[in-house]
């Protein structure tokens, strides 16, 4: 048994153009998301002097994150993890509210491949055309897929350019791409980018959809009876049949088996047999439906948004509300989480200090009797400007403190340049009398630093042992 075997063999899929409100809506979308897409990266944010003025910025080479007011450090990561934790709860609930409204109208795939099925049908012409196209072997076919080819290139470019644009200044970039200019990372990048976009959006297509993409796999086990999903409103639509201009609908359904709803389709189904796993809930089959419905003058919305508790029984209070209880009770939630991730982004701390203590040797006893315990001190200064600290000794009180002599430091006078990470080695020495009446054989020492300037103050531990 050859491996191809085990999969299903690819149809070629020609989705027609539909025409429509949910079509309108989906260009209006589709410009809107590319202009934020390409356009975010020129965004500017005064931060001072020195310092990017690019409003949302990855910058590698310092290791930095920006958006807006809020700089990230690499330690920092974990509010990215969450940011994206509270993105997928957000998705689960938009899901749960409104179906696979993301996958349809806002999707990277969907939007791209909406772009280059409309490039296929500039150049190919629309469905029809474009199957006659593919039987031919002419020189016509040749030029017509040698132009999509070259605009889907074209597009995959510059969705890879404006990629890169989020890594290093923008109207810099420009600049060097005006000059043929741009650096080996920026053209590695930008192919890369730009390749992915040509297969995924160009060849993949609805394959991304169907079997690449877990969120369809289990998408259906956030569905209730209250979600709005695609359905086709089978007691209206059945028996279906073809009809003749003028013939009565009398005991009859009103689906005419034209197949215009399949046909528009993005992803080759019939909604007719249910919702299924495929459909991403673009609604391109409800404008073709109330076409044909417009042209048989019979009433539209056989294939609409709707829920499943409407359809089973299609009586008012059972139809789609968007302010339902579980909407707020989500949303209450989702308000708070992002109120207080917002808070904690914007009033992170600046200054960040560690101590390490010495493992080797642990100790060492001073000629006179006295244990002396090594540390390493770390201060990270994320603020723009030079910072001196004062090391302060908390407890206990007959300890005695030392900064080993670095940079003229002393503990009056730790000083850490901005946006820096200074290392610090202070020592700590206890009397023997002192440990022999006070403690067991390892304590605990309270420090603090303070910022000569603001006097804010940071309280640390560390443990002193002797034996
Ligand atoms: S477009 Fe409407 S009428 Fe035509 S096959 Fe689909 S459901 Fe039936
Ligand atoms: S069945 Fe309708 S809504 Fe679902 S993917 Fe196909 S066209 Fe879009």
């Amino acid at each position: 048994m050859s491996i191809s075997e085990y999969f299903e063999a690819k149809k070629r899929l020609y989705p027609q153009a539909a025409k429509g409100r949910f079509r309108k809506l989906k260009w209006i979308l589709n410009a809107i998301f590319l202009t934020i897409y390409l356009g975010s990266p020129f965004l500017r944010y005064n931060r001072g002097a020195g310092l990017p003025n690019q409003a949302i910025l990855i910058d590698f080479s310092n290791s930095k994150g920006y958006f807006f007011g809020i700089e990230m450090w690499p330690n920092e990561v974990f509010y990215l993890m969450i940011i994206l934790i509270l993105a997928a709860i957000i998705l689960f609930f938009i899901t749960s509210l409104f179906g696979r409204i993301w996958c349809g109208y806002a999707c990277f795939q969907t939007v791209w491949t909406d772009i280059f099925i409309a490039l296929e049908k500039v150049f190919q012409g629309d469905r029809n055309a474009r199957i006659i196209l593919d039987r031919k072997n002419s020189f016509e076919k040749f030029y017509k897929k040698t132009l999509t080819h070259l605009s889907w290139i074209i597009v995959a470019l510059i969705t890879g350019y404006g990629f890169t644009n989020y890594f290093s200044d923008a109207f810099l970039q420009a600049k060097n791409l005006m000059q043929l200019n741009l650096s080996a990372s920026v053209i590695g990048w930008s192919l890369g980018i730009a390749g992915a976009t040509y297969v995924m959006a160009g060849f993949a297509r609805e394959h991304v959809c169907t079997y690449m993409c877990p969120y369809s796999r289990f998408q259906s086990a956030m569905f209730d009876k209250n979600t709005l999903i695609i359905t086709y409103d089978e007691k209206r639509g059945e028996p279906r049949g073809k009809h003749k201009q003028g013939d009565s609908f009398e005991n009859r359904g009103d689906c005419i088996d034209c197949k215009q709803c399949v046909v528009v389709c993005p992803t080759g189904i019939d909604i007719r047999n249910g919702l299924q796993m495929e459909c991403i809930a673009c609604g391109l089959c409800i404008d073709a439906c109330d076409e044909v419905m417009e042209k048989i003058n019979r009433p539209k919305g056989l294939i609409r948004y709707d829920t499943q508790k409407h359809l089973d029984m299609p009586v008012e209070a059972n139809k789609f509300k968007l302010l339902s209880a579980r909407f707020f009770y989500y949303s209450t939630i989702l308000f708070a989480a992002f109120s207080f991730l917002f808070y904690s982004l914007v009033t992170k701390a600046t200054i960040e200090s560690r101590i390490i203590a010495d493992r080797n040797p642990a100790f060492v006893m001073l000629s006179n009797g006295s244990i002396r315990n090594g540390y390493n001190l770390k201060i990270t200064n994320k603020t723009h400007e030079e910072k001196i600290f004062t090391l302060r000794l908390n407890s206990p009180k007959d300890a005695q403190i030392m900064v080993q002599s670095y940079n003229q430091a002393d503990e009056n006078n730790l000083i850490v340049a901005p946006n820096y990470t200074a290392n610090f080695k202070i020592y700590i020495i206890l009397s023997q009398e002192f440990l022999a009446q006070n403690l067991d054989n390892q304590g605990l020492i309270d420090l603090s630093i303070i910022d000569n300037k603001t006097q804010e103050e940071q309280k640390f531990s560390t443990i002193f042992v002797w034996k």
